[in-house]
């Protein structure tokens, strides 16, 4: 568990390139303002890796084919760095965006539902952010984090 200063932007270019194949195959169209800044981060890195990995996931498992992915990275007006990440597709239902945060709440034949429980645990109580649903409508569905810049 180490905590060191980097490059967000750095990171998050890495995670979308493993991800290349799968949005060139679902042909979505990932929006990428983010690419040419620097924002620098104190992070565990591998555990942020981690959260936008499970974020990013969601996005694509839930994307239309041919859909859309919007992700916006910046800071706050309270000087922390935010990440949020749109998909269009079909919105969450009441009953599971009401529990969306707890571990083995999942929709998925296959999935553990322990994504978006760790997400919570890696950004809440390890780095001392925030991380919510936005909104989840006919509009598409958003999740955002934020972490404050250094670890004091
Ligand atoms: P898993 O992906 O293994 O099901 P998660 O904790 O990552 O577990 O997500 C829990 C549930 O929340 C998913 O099964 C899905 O129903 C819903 N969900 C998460 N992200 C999205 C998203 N971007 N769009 C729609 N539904 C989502
Ligand atoms: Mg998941």
């Amino acid at each position: 568990n180490q905590i060191e200063e980097v490059n967000f932007i750095e990171i998050l270019r890495g995670i979308m390139l493993m991800y290349e194949d799968f949005i060139q195959q679902k042909r979505v169209m990932v929006n990428t303002d983010w690419l040419k800044k620097e924002v620098l981060i104190k992070v565990d890195k591998d555990k942020i890796k981690q959260v936008l990995m499970n974020l990013i996931k969601n996005a694509l498992e839930n994307v239309n084919n041919n859909g859309k992915i919007d992700i916006k990275v910046g800071y706050t007006d309270e000087n922390k760095v935010f990440f949020e990440i749109t998909n269009d597709g079909p919105p969450i239902p009441l009953e599971i965006k009401e529990k969306l945060f707890t571990p083995f709440l999942t929709t998925k034949s296959n999935g553990t539902g322990l994504g978006l429980a760790i997400c919570k645990k890696i950004i809440e109580e390890e780095h001392k952010g925030k991380i919510y649903l936005v909104k989840s409508d006919n509009t598409g569905t958003s999740f955002k984090f934020e972490i404050p810049t250094s670890n004091d």
